[in-house]
């Protein structure tokens, strides 16, 4: 099987794992967890960078320290990872549905324009939904598969509506729009290092920031709100959302090899997107020419999606379908939801993302492409 993303291990890893072991510094103490904190911040330009446990539990600190609060709304894309409508749940605030571009599979800054203009209120500096009277705090812009949208543009809004960005940027890190790296646009960005992601600590996440109150917070409250470090003396309700040491160890390694990681997932794609224009009605995410794409995992498009799915798998070749629309979902489908002709859904039947990983060979990617053009050679 051509597994669909895997890590790459392919540096320092075992040597700072074994140093962790060998000197007995295993949990959260250790000097990997700010260094790898410090060498994400680094690569994106941000000043502060802080790790916890995994990219969900950085969005909902973010989101906290943000000032999202109970019975808020939340601005995010319709299609997105769960995690993203979670972490927003966990506030107690609502998510606020938006649906996406067909073609850049991002939220739609058409719809959310015309909603703003016509949907709120600005009272006191702040955003409030004219229907429910409730506040709409923050906007969660995802930038999906690494893609991202006009942040020119998303900035002002925000500006205009008084509304505060905490990126879901956990799937971009290494994209960047007009040379700023995706984290780096809001108050505070997140980024993921679970295993299928373009670095992988196993599990892991960090938060990024210029704002040093915020970085310290934001320690301080995934550290159980800990004031004194000889004693048990806490001064709020916190959170045990620390990374360990020595899965930080394996992220200061993975962070070594990011940028010849990027490299590699861009000859992904360009060698998909070249082999496989024109072959059945294969269509591919847009990406605008003001974004530099971390070509995180390659999706495409295509109204055979169900069954090339079930070939590809049949074939050796792993495969997955595109995230269910946050809508559709049981515990979401009362949320507002603003689109016009439900794109999230036509891009959600036809979404297939293929094999990405960085370690993949030559002959496994022509694997893949051979098998997809068998498929359609007997449609
Ligand atoms: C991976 C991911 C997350 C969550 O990251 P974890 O580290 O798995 O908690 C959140 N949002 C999106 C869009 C993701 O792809």
């Amino acid at each position: 099987m051509i597994p669909l993303s895997i890590p790459h291990l392919g540096g320092n890893e075992w040597k700072y794992v074994k140093s962790c072991l060998d000197t007995g510094w295993i949990s959260s103490a250790g000097k990997f967890v700010d260094e790898f904190g410090e060498s994400v911040a680094s690569f994106t330009g941000s000043k502060h960078g802080v790790a916890c446990v995994n990219g969900t539990s950085g969005l909902h600190l973010a989101l906290e320290l943000a000032g999202t609060k109970r019975d808020d709304l939340v601005i995010v894309p319709n299609i997105t990872f769960i995690a993203s409508l979670n972490a927003i749940s966990y506030t107690g605030a609502q998510p606020l549905l938006f649906d996406i571009c067909p073609d850049t599979w991002q939220m739609d800054l058409n719809l959310l324009e015309d909603f703003l203009a016509s949907e709120v209120d600005v009272i006191d500096n702040q955003c409030i939904h004219k229907s429910t009277l409730k506040r709409i705090s923050a906007i969660m812009p995802v930038h999906v598969l690494g893609n991202m949208v006009d942040m020119d543009r998303l900035l002002k809004l925000s500006e205009v509506y008084h509304l505060t960005i905490i990126e879901d940027a956990t799937e971009a890190l290494g994209s960047r729009y007009k040379g700023q790296h995706a984290g780096t646009f809001g108050l505070m960005g997140v980024y993921s290092f679970n295993g299928n992601k373009i670095i992988s600590t196993g599990g892991g996440g960090v938060m990024v920031t210029n704002d040093q109150a915020l970085a310290h917070q934001f320690k301080h409250l995934s550290t159980q709100a800990k004031v004194s470090p000889d004693e048990y003396i806490h001064d709020q309700i916190g959170y045990n959302y620390r990374l360990v040491n020595v899965l930080a160890a394996i992220g200061v390694a993975q962070m070594e090899q990011l940028s010849d990681f990027i490299q590699k997932k861009k000859l992904i794609d360009r060698y998909y997107r070249n082999e496989l224009a024109g072959v059945g009605d294969i269509s591919f995410q847009k990406v605008e020419n003001e974004v530099d794409h971390n070509c995180w995992l390659f999706t495409l498009r295509t109204s055979k999606m169900r069954s090339l799915l079930k070939h590809l798998n049949n074939n050796g070749v792993q495969s997955r379908p595109f995230w269910q629309p946050m809508n559709q979902l049981p515990m979401f489908s009362d949320c507002l939801y603003a689109q016009k002709d439900n794109v999230s859904n036509q891009v959600y039947q036809e979404a297939i993302s293929i094999p990405s990983s960085i370690g993949l060979s030559e002959c496994q990617l022509e694997e893949v492409v051979e098998t997809i053009k068998s498929f359609f050679k007997t449609e």
